[in-house]
């Protein structure tokens, strides 16, 4: 019988794992993962940036988790040699309408308790040579780094504390009993007192193993990105944002500078057809039943159609998404678009068809599910892990003699 059992091992899944060895030193815990190794699925799949918390809603659990997890992730990497840049990101308007966004933006970077710098034109030009607009937002505190190699590393701290790690191991039932739960997996079952599950693009599936509704569904969206040639490695001194329409949840193509010193165009955000599904030929019959028949998708499908079919359309003729680069880095050429591998973003859409914008968390008496946890979750590993350490002390209770649990005061979102 294991004391503690974490599905999943994305960077949330092992950062709780980490924590949970830390607060509870002499007990048995057991990470499973369907993968051959760590950080497969978004984990291992994105943009690489340490968000400094822009964008997020003041109050919400991505606003607090960003800001903490920020700094906890650079922490993190300063403690144990993983090399990142702080290397700031630039927030560009390039017509009134997005001016008038902007403005919006520093009151919400303000109320986030963020140092921003307010750019003119001329000071954009100065500071980014190859970008053009009528002024940005400079936030200092955004970084890169590769999560794939900070959650590897989690893993070996994990174990370092007497934590157990089983790949290739996946679950696939899951029975609450009074006093522990029962994991089946394609291996062994196993025993424990309390689960936490962090399954990212399967958070709902694992969420109904438990015998409970969740009143979500996930829907997948592939991020598609290019690779710029070596000789635009130094194209961009920082990271350069568009700024968002703020009725869509993504952030838009952006500049990246990647911590191997390269730089990626994007992602976009384009409907997968599998949840797992990184190629554009990618289909799973399961996976599109699953969301054609939900009706919260259906309208989610509904209300975005002309984005979604934009989207689309970009996603399969390269000058489209060329385009949404080049309004603010118009030296760009179509040749400059070299394939990169893609990403897939796991939403929940709740069923009256609202993409879940928060962090969301569902508990049983013995499980804490992680079910909404996209973008900045791999900023916020930490804050998020230490969230679910908490919540796990309040189901845990008085079993675990002399250990006392700080709760945070936040609300799950
Ligand atoms: C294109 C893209 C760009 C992004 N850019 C950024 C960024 O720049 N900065 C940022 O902070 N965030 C970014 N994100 C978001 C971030 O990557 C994710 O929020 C984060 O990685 C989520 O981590 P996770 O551990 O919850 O999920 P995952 O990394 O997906 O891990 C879940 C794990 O659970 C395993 N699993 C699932 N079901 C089972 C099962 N039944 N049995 C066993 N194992 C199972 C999976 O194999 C997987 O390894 C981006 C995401 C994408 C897709």
């Amino acid at each position: 019988m294991y004391d503690f059992v974490i599905i999943g091992g994305g960077i949330v899944g092992m950062s709780t794992a980490m924590q949970l060895a830390d607060r509870y030193p002499d007990t048995r815990i057991l990470l499973v993962e369907k993968e051959k190794g760590p950080a497969y699925h978004q984990t291992g799949h994105n943009s690489g940036v340490i968000h400094a918390g822009v964008y997020y809603t003041p109050g919400s659990l991505k606003a607090k988790f960003c800001l903490e997890g920020n700094i906890a992730t650079k922490r993190f990497c300063d403690e144990h040699g993983i090399k990142y840049d702080e290397c700031g990101k630039l927030l560009v308007a390039t017509n009134e309408l997005e001016m008038e966004r902007m403005r919006a933006l520093w009151e919400r970077t303000a109320a986030n308790g963020l140092e921003r710098h307010w750019l003119s034109a001329g000071e954009l030009r100065e500071r980014e040579p190859n970008i053009v607009g009528l002024g940005g937002i400079f936030v200092p505190s955004s970084g890169i780094v590769s999560y794939a190699q900070v959650t590897a590393q989690m893993a070996k701290e994990f174990q370092k504390k007497g934590g157990i790690i089983e790949y290739d191991t996946e679950v696939v039932g899951l029975a609450e009993l009074p006093d522990s739960i029962v994991i089946q997996t394609n291996r062994e079952t196993y025993t424990t007192k309390y689960l936490v599950s962090c399954s990212g693009l399967m958070a709902d599936r694992v969420v109904r193993m438990l015998g409970v509704e969740p009143g979500f569904t996930i829907c997948p969206f592939r991020g598609e990105y290019y690779l710029l040639p070596p000789e635009h490695n130094r194209i961009v001194n920082h990271l350069i944002y568009p700024i968002p329409d703020p009725s869509m949840p993504f952030l838009g193509v952006h500049l990246t500078r990647m911590i191997d010193g390269t730089v990626t165009v994007g992602p976009n955000a384009v409907l997968a057809m599998k949840r797992e599904g990184y190629k554009k030929s990618d289909v799973s019959l399961i996976d599109l039943a699953g969301m054609l028949s939900h009706k919260g998708i259906r309208k989610v499908l509904r209300d975005n159609l002309r984005p979604g079919l934009q989207e689309m359309k970009n996603s399969i003729f390269k000058g489209g998404y060329l385009k949404t680069v080049q309004k603010y880095c118009p030296s760009l050429s179509k040749e400059d678009l070299k394939p990169y591998p893609a990403g897939v973003r796991a939403q929940a859409v709740s069923n009256e068809g609202k993409l879940i914008d928060d962090f969301l968390f569902v508990n049983t008496a013995r499980s804490v599910n992680v079910c909404n946890a996209p973008s900045p979750a791999a900023t916020s590993a930490i804050p998020i892990g230490a969230y679910i350490v908490s919540k796990v002390g309040e189901q845990v209770g008085e079993t675990f003699e002399n250990i006392s649990v700080q709760v945070p005061t936040v609300k799950v979102g």
